[in-house]
């Protein structure tokens, strides 16, 4: 797929615009539930260290605090200017890594570490660096050069300093979020931040030897138009990140409070939100980066780009990720960790979290042991959202099924898919046309089995334009 000219298609994506999850795992986190607990997650951890080779280990840090509100969140974070609730909230930290790393042998290389947020960075120079020594001494950080250390930066909050500070710990990827430069758009979601600040960060990170810098944008933002969103595009261009990921806007007032504050007659209609798309992939194609898949692009020297063409990307919680292969631990309020075959996550009110810690129990509220059908479609649904293929005689192999036989149901509705041009089906392999390339959830969705019913999955999800 990698190669291949993803071609958009407008009256094809409008077509198949559903509701739908956005699969950074499988099962997805609705299908979590409270009888997977701290015990089960104990025992999986311990059993990770029996295998064979013990997978590598990945880290992820959630940082909930935000010093403002941008209005069209959807994260867990906690609006606060009070520094005061990080020394409360890096003392349960502490003890909940106290609690988690003895359960991984020492002898297990760290290879990944990700911190995000909320906002990373609302942890000053002091409790950064104290709580990145803490983890240095609980955890064996990798030496090698294929690690990746890497963490969310709020430039409206941090500057050069920060970032050099964060070089001398080894991080060596960072992400910035954006969303859009126009100062009408930044007024109605509540989101000031200039391209000077911005460039700061990206200049410093690369004058510090980061390996990969990566920005966000939101298309389907109040205010935007493909004028203002077009010359956002442009300054975008302009600072040359090594990567662009540009998430459409789900306005979802009901789940979060913070859209309310958010005029839905400024949004722009879905024929406007699929011309800002259209523009986003002729400019970012343009410029030289490469489509990845789900709102992600990246120049072809990018660690991704080059995952991506040695087939060995994966999808996470932080998108796509070039370290799949490792257990990866969550640490911090609402984080998400997937050891073994298994995920869980921790308490998502910090109250809980906080509770539980003091009583001395790990912080884990619910999760999945996946069974042999659930190892088996994640496999597939990786493929998928991954490389945009799936050789059959493979999957055959590793989980001992007769995929006609056992996906009878599901090849009858990838062939709609296959009517429409999305993917094409041979008997040796599942391929993602280049026209499919923008609807890689939709291919997905066909093997999903807890999707049975629409109506709740219009309920609990986001469209996919
Ligand atoms: S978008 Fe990021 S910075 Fe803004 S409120 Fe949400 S988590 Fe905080």
């Amino acid at each position: 797929m990698s190669s291949a000219i993803p071609q958009f298609d407008a009256e094809l994506i409008a077509r198949h615009d559903v509701a739908g999850p956005r699969y950074t795992s499988y099962p997805t986190a609705p299908q979590f539930h409270v009888g997977f607990d701290e015990l089960a997650f104990r025992a999986v951890a311990c059993a990770s260290n029996e295998d064979p080779i013990p997978r590598r280990l990945s880290l992820y840090v959630h940082v909930p605090f935000c010093a403002s509100p941008c209005f069209y969140c959807g994260c867990t974070r906690v609006i606060t200017r009070d520094h005061g609730k990080a020394e409360i909230y890096l003392d349960h930290l502490y003890r909940e890594i106290e609690l988690v790393a003895p359960l991984f042998d020492r002898d297990r290389p760290l290879v990944q570490l990700h911190f995000g947020g909320g906002t990373p960075n609302f942890l000053d120079d002091m409790q950064m660096s104290e709580l990145l020594e803490s983890l240095a001494r609980q955890f064996s950080f990798s030496r090698d050069a294929d690690r990746e250390f890497g963490i969310e930066l709020d430039p409206r909050w941090c500057g050069p300093d920060y970032v050099r500070m964060l070089a001398t710990h080894g991080f060596n990827r960072i992400s910035v979020g954006i969303q859009d430069f126009d100062r009408t758009v930044q007024a109605a979601i509540n989101r000031i931040q200039s391209v000077e600040e911005t460039r700061a960060v990206l200049d410093a990170a690369r004058a510090s030897g980061f390996r990969s810098t990566s920005v966000d944008l939101i298309y389907g933002l109040p205010k935007q138009t493909v004028a203002n969103f077009r010359r956002t595009l442009e300054q975008v261009i302009e600072l040359a990140p090594d990567r662009v990921a540009t998430y459409a806007y789900a306005h979802l007032p009901d789940r979060f409070k913070a859209q309310r504050r958010i005029n839905a007659a400024d949004l722009p209609s879905a024929a406007q939100r699929l011309e800002l798309l259209g523009l986003t992939v002729e400019m970012l194609t343009a410029a030289g980066y490469r489509y990845i898949g789900m709102d992600h692009f990246a120049r072809p020297n990018d660690d991704l780009a080059r995952a991506q063409e040695a087939g060995t990307l994966q999808r996470n919680f932080q998108g796509y990720s070039t370290h799949g292969d490792c257990d990866l631990i969550g640490l911090g309020v609402s984080a998400i960790s997937h050891v073994g075959a298994t995920f869980s996550q921790n308490e998502r009110e910090l109250r809980d979290y906080y509770a539980a810690l003091e009583e001395g129990r790990l912080p884990i509220v619910r999760g999945i042991e996946l069974d042999d059908d659930d190892a088996l479609r994640a496999d597939v649904i990786q493929q998928l959202m991954c490389q945009g293929r799936l050789d059959i005689a493979s999957v055959e192999a590793r989980h001992r099924i007769d995929f006609t036989n056992y996906f009878g149901v599901e090849l009858e509705r990838l062939r709609i898919a296959a009517n429409d041009g999305l993917v094409e089906i041979t008997p040796e392999n599942l391929a993602v046309t280049p026209r499919g390339r923008f609807l890689l959830r939709n291919i997905a969705m066909c093997f999903d089995a807890y999707l049975h019913a629409p109506a709740a999955v219009a309920a609990r999800y986001s469209r996919a334009l």
